[in-house]
């Protein structure tokens, strides 16, 4: 409530350079103008197709870490704007549905980490990126049809064969969602950050194995 107050009275200057002249500033929100093309690492196997709207360093690396650990909400705006235009990407490439609406699937954090920062901020980005695909005509929704059941570590600091282990079995599909998400026309994965892609394989093994396929990933930035 207090810095959503100061927000109002003092504009905050950019979260990716500190140009004075807007939350985000037209140069930084070009780097967020990808989509870049699919990525796909050796050693995810299993990754699906993945778009990309940014690298994940200079104001992009800067611009995330304000939004997701020092509460700059106002960055949702911006951020899920490049986060419609990578799922815009995944569902032309990987073919447009012929009915229903795009489902976009958060991946959730790990409950201590959204409590601390007073939410999920995936979910958060997803809304914003939805509602935004709606206005530009593309129906869509969001489907928090992935739970966390096991407590991974932060990955930060694995490798790559480490990080796999650490998410294996993680995640499991909320019932309740199923009959929403079987309407969807396609389903999409969507997060924040890329690294390794053994998150977005295993979100995407849970999906198939529950008869309910993702068509691709759409992430904010590859690391
Ligand atoms: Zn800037």
């Amino acid at each position: 409530m207090f810095h959503s107050v100061v927000d109002l009275l003092f504009p905050a200057d950019c979260a990716g350079c500190g140009d004075p002249a807007d939350t985000l500033c037209a140069r930084c929100r070009r780097r967020f103008a990808g989509p870049h093309a699919a990525v796909r690492r050796s050693g995810s196997a299993g990754l699906p197709l993945t778009v990309t709207a940014a690298s994940y360093d200079g104001p992009v690396r800067a611009a995330l870490l304000a939004y997701k650990e020092r509460g700059r909400r106002d960055l949702a705006g911006p951020l899920g704007a490049a986060l419609a235009g990578a799922v815009a990407a995944v569902v032309a490439t990987a073919g447009e549905p012929t009915a229903g609406v795009v489902g976009l699937v958060p991946v959730p954090s790990r409950r201590r980490a959204a409590r601390r920062r007073g939410g999920d901020h995936v979910a958060r980005l997803a809304r914003r990126a939805a509602a935004d695909l709606c206005a530009s005509g593309r129906p869509a929704a969001v489907v928090e049809l992935v739970r966390l059941r096991g407590s991974p570590r932060d990955s930060a600091g694995l490798d790559a064969a480490a990080r796999v282990l650490n998410v294996a079995g993680c995640f499991g599909l909320d019932p309740v969602r199923f009959a929403g998400a079987a309407a969807c026309g396609a389903l999409v994965v969507v997060d924040d950050i890329v690294t390794t892609g053994a998150t977005l394989a295993e979100v995407t093994r849970a999906m198939s194995a529950a008869g309910l396929p993702a068509c691709g990933a759409a992430v904010l930035a590859a690391a």
